[in-house]
């Protein structure tokens, strides 16, 4: 804790290029800080239009990252959860679509009346009303950590600059803190390291008057101190605040080896920050298990966006975590779902010890998903499906259990016999796009005899949703007469939140997305208990394989 109670602000601006990892730069202070004994809160400010980015697609943004409270955010957002252990709110995630309209909103109502309103004071008060709401919301908070989206540089992030720029001059040097991301490339032809590119970007930063504090340098080779005091020289940067961050194989190393570098003892001193010394066994191992691992195992993911690996960022680190606890590394293995319909290529699936299909929207690829439940339904290997894939495991239960030929969701075929899959009253009023699905968390209670209770070992749960279709409760008697099993509900009964098929290894389909949940240190329990269960059947299928080889009674 602080002495004064002041809270202090720390902004991280990236340069040079985007995709520096700014978003785990600041979450791995964010937990070095929180190790460290005092409260932290994270913040992100992404400088385009829209209002979330919920309306925008995953090859626009990545994954939308869903809160407890239903705020659609960005992806960083995951990483900042993941790392703090903390549920963060809407307020961590600003978009100069908000902060715009909240002024124009005002200005109509007449709360400027006879003012010009103006970016410079209007907007960029709005902006800064917006990190101090985050302190004082959160009450004790000793640090706010904003990032600031998009790279120096950038027309649309110029009044996100100028709000942090004016928050130095109020708070003063002791308060406030300002680190860059910057590039140091490698040149092959060269044979080294070039210092220029964070030159350039510290000069932008300065042209619009902000002097950054710590340069974090993200670099694929080691950097010597000769190169630390020439970038420190150029930069007007002491080099002891020059620091390495080199490229590694897992994102939680990155904490680590910032400490080696002295970031969290560099920003206590400079802030005046009284806290304790670091406490960070558990993280460290966390490490030791990813990365030596004792078995190895590998799950499939069906999807549709599987080029775009940023789509499904919280499922990838979800199967980290799991594989943490069950001491296994987790290969993931990318199935376009457009391609299984063709050929023999579901065989395929028969090498991976398990299969999850992701959320999604929209009709390509679903018969593809369809099939491939189809497949590992009969096949028996664990199957797990988020969302749009516990959807179509309900559709091919339909269709292929019950007979209900072209059974579908309303979504793909407005027309269907058997809508298995369609839209609740309330979704179908809907006009505007934007923050409007079922969103965030709602309560989930599980039946006792089911694969889910086993893993949470509760009776009630909480998930996040992000979806507009829902299990169509006229045909629940008829599907859970054929043996659909309805592990989890909304406490009224009234929306299904997990399907599973019993006589079955493991399968299980939640209509919530589990994976915003999974933290490193505390695997989801659905993704721990799925890659059990693809371990076992890996084991089973080996021990298979050798009894056919060599069959224990000589036939
Ligand atoms: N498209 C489906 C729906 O809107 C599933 C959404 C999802 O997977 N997130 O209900």
């Amino acid at each position: 804790m602080n002495p004064k109670n002041v809270p202090k602000y720390i902004f991280i601006t990236g340069g040079v290029v985007s995709s520096l990892g700014k978003g785990v730069a600041c979450s791995s202070l964010g937990i070095l800080l929180k190790k460290r004994g005092l409260k932290v809160s994270l913040q992100k400010f992404d400088p385009y239009l829209n209002v979330d980015p919920g309306t925008m697609n995953p090859f626009q943004h990545g994954e939308v990252f869903v809160l407890d409270d239903g705020a659609e955010t960005d992806l960083d957002l995951g990483h900042y959860e993941r790392f703090l252990d903390e549920s963060l709110t809407r307020d961590s995630n600003v978009t100069t679509g908000q902060v715009y309209g909240e002024v124009i909103t005002r200005e109509r109502r007449g709360d400027y009346l006879g003012a010009t309103v103006q970016v410079i004071p209007h907007i960029t008060d709005e902006i800064k009303r917006r990190i101090k709401k985050l302190a004082e919301k959160n009450g004790d908070v000793d640090v706010v950590i904003t990032e600031i989206g998009g790279t120096v540089g950038d027309i649309e992030g110029l009044p996100f600059l100028e709000s942090i720029r004016q928050m130095g001059l109020e708070y003063g040097h002791k308060n406030v803190l300002y680190i860059h991301l910057t590039l140091v490339p490698f040149i092959e032809s060269a044979g080294e390291v070039k210092t220029k590119p964070t030159q350039h970007s510290v000069k932008e930063l300065r042209g619009i008057g902000i002097q950054p504090d710590i340069l974090l340098c993200r670099t694929p080779r080691p950097l010597s101190p000769e190169i630390k005091n020439k970038i420190g020289l150029f930069c007007n940067v002491p080099s002891q605040s020059v620091i390495q961050a080199i490229d590694v194989k897992s994102i939680y190393q990155i904490p680590l080896l910032f400490h080696q570098e002295g970031l969290d003892e560099l920003v206590c001193q400079h802030l005046d920050l009284s806290c304790s010394g670091l406490n960070i066994k558990e993280w460290e191992d966390m490490m030791e298990k990813i990365e030596h691992p004792k078995h190895e195992v590998k799950i499939g993911i069906c999807g549709k966006y599987t080029n775009l690996k940023d789509s499904y960022k919280s499922i990838i680190e979800a199967f980290v975590h799991a594989g943490v606890e069950n001491e296994a590394r987790v290969e993931l293995e990318w199935i376009n779902s457009e391609n299984l319909v063709k050929d023999k290529a579901l065989e395929y699936l028969k090498e991976l010890d398990g299969i999850l299909i992701p959320g999604g929207f929209g009709e390509r690829g679903i018969e593809g998903k369809i099939e491939a439940v189809r497949f590992v339904r009969e096949n028996k290997i664990p199957f797990f499906g988020i969302c749009l894939g516990m959807q179509c495991a309900v559709i091919e239960f339909a269709r292929n259990i019950c007979g209900k030929k072209g059974a579908n969701s309303t979504e793909f075929d407005k027309n269907t016999r058997y809508p298995v899959i369609s839209l609740l009253i309330e979704q179908e009023k809907v006009v505007y796009k934007g923050a409007t699905m079922r969103l965030g968390a709602y309560p989930c209670i599980l039946g006792k005899e089911s694969f889910s209770f086993r893993a949470y070992r509760e009776k009630e749960i909480s998930e996040r949703h992000r979806h507009r279709f829902e299990f169509n409760n006229n045909f629940k008697e008829s599907l859970t007469k054929a043996g659909l099993r309805i592990a989890g509900a909304s406490p009224d009964e009234k929306l299904v939140e997990i399907i599973e098929i019993p006589n079955h290894p493991w399968f299980v389909g939640v209509q919530f997305h589990p994976e915003l949940k999974s933290r490193p240190l505390r695997a989801h329990p659905l993704f721990r208990e799925f890659v059990k269960a693809s371990l076992n059947y890996k084991t089973s299928k080996k021990l298979k394989t050798t009894e056919e080889k060599e069959p224990l009674v000589k036939r």
